[in-house]
């Protein structure tokens, strides 16, 4: 499709509501005063001036078909963001009507719509404001709104809680077993990389050691610990447990509220490594089968048994941990939807804490497609995620976090449900960007919270060797401008 632009300059977002509808097709882009002579399919979008008032015209062409808006944008100070957003709705409504989709995230196209939701509820609006609004302004339909007011609500105990100067430390743990075929994520398979852990463990403590001392000088609070990866449970028993020493040694973790190890893999679950976790302090942990189907596990190339999850869980189960997590994704080439409520009734018969829904990424998928594998349709998605958030509420369970990434199978989005009042509080203060997470480990970033509108980023290196070759010019120089920029934000300049 041709994106043709006249008299502005918003590609970004135009791209990413373009992207809605055709998740997988690459834009081109021109700039032109009208679609004369450009060939189908094309959006055209211009906006023209007049004494600081704006008028836009949008429209589209597809498989001969046209559809054209209009609209006005009077001066204000929120001027450019009114164009861009009237731009975005109109060919919003173009392209709805030329392909007959309705995108239920409407014209919300960023990760977090819950921040969103909690911003207007903290601005005085009301919930009945606040549907209709998502609903006039943004084309959200009733039940996003519905899901992301319910994350809202469930998150204020938890966020309200938050101890003030406090932080979270994530530990990166990207090695996995082996490559899923649909992981986009940098990780690094144990077999390739196995020589490099036992320096990379070493490094790790080091990066801990010297985050550790930045926390003590400035008196902050350690809030919550994630391990996440790659597979935390990919390294053996002994580098886990020096890996979770060194923390315990090395922070105060006496108010401590959480601390979580991702033992995504099944088949790197055993009774040494739960016993380590536990025996660390940790208190939660997540194992993850995906989907239950053994068919669709071995056509994603994830390879594990159904049998393995269920051996993990009891292990896990039997260690007594405050929260289990269970991970399932909806959409996975080969699945059904008959086959998506059958794994999802196996996890609620478990009885976990929590279980968090996924929805494909589209572009994942995509490469899968390429190698054969056939892919659940846009629908077919929908119809699974809208059936797992009525049968988990039916069961319990409440929504507590959620957020959207580029290119969902069908636009959903994924889903963190818990029961008994075990929401996973990193998760809530990673998402919502409330708290400071100082990060350890390759392909991590820290992220520096002053306030909402001000955060600062600071990222490792990616992968394992590149974080140990460039350890004392990169890794360690980061931590000092981190640290450098938390005293600020500890001191209120
Ligand atoms: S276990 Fe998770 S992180 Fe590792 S390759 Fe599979 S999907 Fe990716």
């Amino acid at each position: 499709m041709t994106l043709i632009f006249f008299g502005h300059n918003f590609r970004y977002e135009i791209e990413a509501v373009a992207k809605l509808f055709f998740p997988v097709r690459a834009f081109e882009f021109m700039t032109a005063d009208g679609p004369e002579g450009v060939g189908e399919p094309f959006c055209f979008l211009s906006r023209k001036e007049e004494g600081g008032a704006a008028e836009l015209y949008v429209c589209a062409k597809i498989g001969g078909a046209f559809a054209e808006r209009r609209g006005s944008v009077n001066p204000s100070a929120d001027y450019e963001h009114e164009c861009e957003l009237s731009l975005c709705r109109m060919m919003y409504e173009c392209l709805s009507t030329l392909t007959g989709i309705r995108p239920e995230w409407g014209v919300l196209t960023g990760v977090r719509p819950v921040k969103l939701v909690s911003r207007l509820l903290s601005r005085g609006m009301n919930e009945e404001e606040l549907c209709g609004y998502m609903a006039r302004e943004l084309f959200v339909s009733p039940e996003k709104t519905r899901l992301a007011l319910e994350a809202a609500k469930n998150q204020r105990e938890i966020i309200s809680a938050q101890p003030k100067n406090s932080v979270s430390l994530y530990v990166s743990i990207p090695f996995c077993p082996s490559r899923c075929a649909y992981c986009s994520f940098v990780s690094q398979t144990v077999e390739s990389f196995f020589k490099l852990i036992p320096e990379y463990g070493l490094r790790l403590c080091e990066e801990i050691e010297i985050t550790a001392s930045a926390v003590r000088e400035l008196g902050l609070t350690l809030d919550t610990v994630y391990f996440g990866g790659g597979t935390p449970t990919a390294i053996d028993a002994g580098q886990l447990d020096m890996i979770m020493k060194k923390i315990s040694n090395s922070f105060d973790l006496s108010a401590l509220r959480e601390y979580t190890v991702e033992a995504g893999r099944p088949d790197t679950v055993t009774k040494e490594k739960i016993d380590v976790i536990r025996s660390n302090g940790g208190d939660r942990v997540s194992v993850n089968p995906q989907t239950l189907s053994q068919s669709v596990l071995d056509a994603v190339g994830r390879r594990h048994t159904v049998g393995q999850f269920f051996e993990a869980y009891a292990l896990a189960e039997k260690a007594g941990f405050k929260a289990i997590n269970v991970d399932l994704i909806a959409g996975l080439p080969t699945d059904s939807c008959d086959g998506f409520c059958r794994s999802l009734s196996g996890v609620i018969a478990l009885k976990p804490q929590n279980i968090t829904v996924h929805a494909l990424s589209v572009k994942r998928a995509a490469d899968l497609m390429r190698s054969g594998g056939a892919l659940s349709g846009a629908g077919e998605a929908a119809k699974m995620i809208s059936h797992a958030e009525k049968e988990l509420a039916a069961e319990g369970y409440r929504p507590y976090y959620l957020y959207r990434q580029k290119n969902q199978l069908g636009n959903q989005e994924n889903v963190g449900f818990e029961t008994g009042g075990t929401a996973g509080i990193y998760n809530i203060n990673m998402m919502e960007e409330i708290q400071t997470v100082l990060a350890v480990g390759a392909g991590a970033s820290t992220k520096i919270v002053a306030n909402e509108r001000d955060i600062r980023r600071y990222y490792n290196p990616k992968y394992p060797l590149e974080y140990i070759k460039r350890f004392d010019e990169t890794v360690a120089a980061r931590k000092k401008e981190a640290a450098v920029r938390l005293r600020e934000v500890v001191e209120g300049k």
